[in-house]
């Protein structure tokens, strides 16, 4: 099989939801940035569903991203890709990795690398991940990969596999960025801090990493990430108000300050004058922007 190399038939991006809910604003917003981005640049835009943690996602929640998707005036080329089911090209790329002795089996609980790293920062995806913080006791032990081990990343530790044989984030989304060809990610900002983990490990694979944007992310009143405990957050709740699609992306665009004012538009009306600039460079305040009801 012929592997596209980037920028091969120019520009591919793609939005990848993980299916453990219902799409918030927060993820409509970075879904909207990444299909302007893609449009705009004339380019191929892909849905991938990122359902490698059997435990969190839900079939459901895959098929309602999809619909809430196209309900919003999305859409997206060929058909949807599923994590869970490329699990061929997980392994190969971690027998590849093995092969160059890059990574190894850790047999350290949660409890044991909290211990070890004392006051280290809770990473984005999992208190495994703790980038410099990693103490690496288990690296020179040479435990066999195909034990009930987390298998990680020599270096900062990062998690490959985990114990429970699912396929951890970083490798997964690396092996299919690089597979389905994307050019340039468009994503939330706070994945911001996992893309150096995910250039090294295009390197390991000796592929050319795509190009790397981060969306403005939409906050709370607490300043937190939004999310549903934010109150009526998912586009399902703002379907069952009554409300439209396009009061949601005017308003989503004029958060992200790609409009003047929160008129009501479809994703399409919004190309012509996009451009990556004009972003607001910080996270959104939501509720100026959007009715949270409690
Ligand atoms: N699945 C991730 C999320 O929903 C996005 C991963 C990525 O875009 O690299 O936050």
């Amino acid at each position: 099989m012929k592997i596209p190399q980037n920028g091969e038939f120019g520009y591919a991006g793609r939005y990848a939801p993980s299916p453990s809910g219902y799409l918030h604003f927060g993820n409509a917003s970075t879904a909207l940035v990444a299909w302007l981005r893609a449009r705009s640049e004339n380019g191929r835009f892909f849905l991938r569903v990122e359902d490698t943690d059997p435990q969190r996602s839900k079939p459901e929640f895959a098929a309602a991203a999809q619909e809430d998707l196209r309900w919003m005036g999305l859409d997206w080329d060929g058909p949807v890709e599923f994590q869970s089911m490329r699990t061929e090209g997980y392994q190969a790329a971690l027998e590849r990795l093995n092969q160059k002795g890059l990574v190894f089996a850790c047999r350290c609980t949660r409890k044991d690398l909290q211990a070890a790293v004392d006051g280290a920062v809770r990473a984005p995806h999992g208190a495994e991940d703790l980038g410099p913080h990693y103490p690496g006791t288990c690296a020179p032990l040479g435990l066999p990969l195909n034990g009930p081990y987390t298998v990680r990343a020599q270096g900062d530790g990062f998690p490959v596999r985990r114990a429970d044989g699912a396929w951890a984030y970083t490798l997964a989304v690396v092996v299919d960025d690089a597979s389905s060809g994307i050019t340039e990610v468009v994503r939330g900002s706070d994945l911001e801090s996992a893309t150096p983990q995910q250039e090294q490990l295009f390197a390991a694979l000796d592929c050319v990493p795509p190009k790397y944007l981060h969306a403005p992310l939409w906050m709370g009143p607490d300043g937190q990430r939004l999310s549903k405990r934010h109150g009526a957050v998912s586009l399902r709740d703002w379907q069952a108000s009554g409300r439209t699609a396009e009061e949601l992306v005017g308003r989503l665009a004029w958060g992200l300050g790609l409009l003047e004012e929160p008129i009501p538009v479809r994703p399409r009306d919004l190309l012509q004058d996009f451009a990556w600039d004009r972003l607001r460079k910080t996270p959104v305040p939501a509720s100026d922007y959007l009715p949270l009801a409690p």
